[in-house]
């Protein structure tokens, strides 16, 4: 699952991309990862993982990770196949999600594509591209749709529901937004739309409007617009987030400090990236390891346990499992197994986020 990085030229996704890159996890360390100069490696801040490892002083402490990827070039005209238009809308394709970043600062020095810092009309431009590409895919769709009727009555639903969505989209809106039955939803889903991935808008700021984005105006417009489609806001400045990324934990800290901010942008962003997609992380502990696994909101445990190896799944006994809270609240392991906290949870058990667990399994 990857979040493609999107945005008109200018507006600081590749300064954000290096960011990214620069904190980046090593990636030796996840076999499933892509190996791509676009596809940046990160690790999701976990303050739970931090304190886990400052109990247990493990050889090895692994952060989840997830993936981003740079998509640049997508202008004006992508859709009608403008510069390297297509390329870019199939790299989008194969992202689960879009980070759309937005650019809120005036800076003289960096041209503005359009001439002017207009984070509105921006949007507008990209989710046309998207949008236009969405109608010519539902178009498909329907003449598809209306064929398969001939033959099957139950197709004409489907000729219904996408010749709606049509109209929607081409009064410029996101299949995001479009409403409808759960049904119908799950229908749309199959049609892998662009303007219908989960978004998250990264409001690029400078020092200044970063640090009081609540008052900046551009800060403010997006984050309008966010809240009428139910999106997200974070608000970055990529060029400090650059930097701060090359920072060792320690300094990361001190510096944060001084500037009265608790957590770095893109932190933020990672983690809220990481939500978007619907993922969730268990922990593991030990003297070798501390670690966070990533599984989707509403995993069970065997199959949990099959993200740490196969085995785990197949012999899946049961699972010894502690909130995070009740093990903080306790000091030590021992200690909240005393207090009768360790629950042993079978085969039905719904992980939830922040579990720290041990599996039992047949071998
Ligand atoms: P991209 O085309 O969207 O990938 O944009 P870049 O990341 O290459 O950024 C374009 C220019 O804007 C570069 O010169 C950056 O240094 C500058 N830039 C990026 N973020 C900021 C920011 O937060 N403030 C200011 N003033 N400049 C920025």
């Amino acid at each position: 699952m990857k979040l493609g990085i999107v945005g008109l030229p200018n507006v600081g996704k590749s300064t954000l991309f290096n960011a990214i890159t620069n904190a980046g996890a090593e990636s030796a360390n996840y076999p499933f990862c892509t190996i791509d100069p676009n596809v940046g490696v990160v690790a999701v801040p976990d303050a739970r993982l931090d304190k886990l490892s400052a109990m247990y002083h493990p050889k090895k402490t692994t952060p989840a990770v997830i993936e981003f990827v740079d998509i640049a070039g997508l202008v004006k005209g992508a859709s009608k196949g403008e510069g390297l238009g297509n390329k870019f809308l199939a790299n989008i394709r194969e992202c689960s999600a879009i980070i759309h970043v937005v650019r809120c600062f005036d800076d003289e020095n960096v041209i503005h594509v359009e001439g002017s810092t207009d984070p509105l009309r921006d949007i507008g431009i990209i989710d046309i591209e998207l949008i236009l590409a969405d109608v010519e895919m539902v178009e498909r769709r329907i003449d598809k749709a209306q064929k398969a009727a001939k033959g099957d009555k139950r197709y004409l639903h489907e000729v219904e529901v996408f010749s709606a969505l049509r109209d929607w989209l081409n009064d410029g809106n996101s299949a995001r937004s479009f409403a409808c039955g759960e049904e119908d939803a799950e229908l749309i889903a199959t049609s892998e739309l662009l303007s219908l991935k989960p978004i998250i808008y990264a409001a690029n700021l400078d020092e200044d409007g970063f640090a009081d984005h609540q008052n900046n105006p551009y800060y403010q417009l997006v984050a309008d617009l966010a809240a009428r489609e139910g999106a997200q806001v974070i608000p970055v400045c990529a060029k400090l987030e650059a930097e701060i990324a090359e920072l060792e934990p320690e300094e990361k800290k001190e510096f944060l400090e001084e500037l009265g901010i608790p957590e770095s942008g893109l932190d933020r962003l990672i983690r809220a990236s990481y939500a978007l997609l619907g993922l969730i992380s268990f922990l593991t502990s030990g003297e070798d390891e501390c670690r966070a696994w990533t599984i989707t909101r509403g995993t069970k445990a065997p199959q949990a346990a099959g993200k740490i190896h196969t085995d785990f799944e197949r012999g899946f006994i049961r699972a010894e499992v502690i909130a995070f809270d009740d093990l903080t609240a306790c000091g030590t392991m021992s200690a909240a197994k005393e207090k009768g906290l360790v629950r042993s949870e079978g085969k039905e058990y719904v992980m939830k986020d922040g579990d720290i667990v041990l599996f039992r399994f047949n071998v």
